[in-house]
């Protein structure tokens, strides 16, 4: 069984709040819309003693970012068609506890174990 529909609207507001804060972020990570185009010539207009590490943190934190990104907009799909909640391994739903604390949750919490155990 899916969440309720007010923990799933409270959930969707969350989810598109974090999505519109990431895109900005990685508007401003990737100096501009261009992404990482933009990224390698920006660094040669500069000074390469500073913007160097400092484009490599931004990198780290934009790929970063962007996996989350895509995990968001992954579980607004699942919203979308009515399939949120519910573990993409065994079919049970996720306990709301946990997907409070985390709305992305694809999988339960002993399929999400078993999958970290199996991806290392
Ligand atoms: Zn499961």
């Amino acid at each position: 069984m899916a969440p309720t529909p007010e923990l799933t609207a409270r959930l969707e507001a969350a989810l598109r709040a974090r999505r519109a804060e990431l895109r900005d972020e990685l508007a401003r990570e990737l100096h501009g819309d261009d992404g990482l185009l933009e990224l390698r010539s920006h660094r040669d207009e500069t000074d390469p003693e500073i913007s160097d590490p400092l484009d490599a943190v931004d990198m780290a934190q934009a790929m970063r970012d962007d996996a989350e990104f895509v995990r968001i907009d992954s579980a607004l799909q699942r919203l979308a068609h009515g399939d949120y909640g519910v573990c993409s391994d065994c079919g049970e739903s996720i306990d709301d506890a946990r997907l409070l604390a985390e709305p992305t949750a694809q999988r339960c919490t002993a399929c999400q174990q078993r999958f970290e155990h199996t991806h290392r």
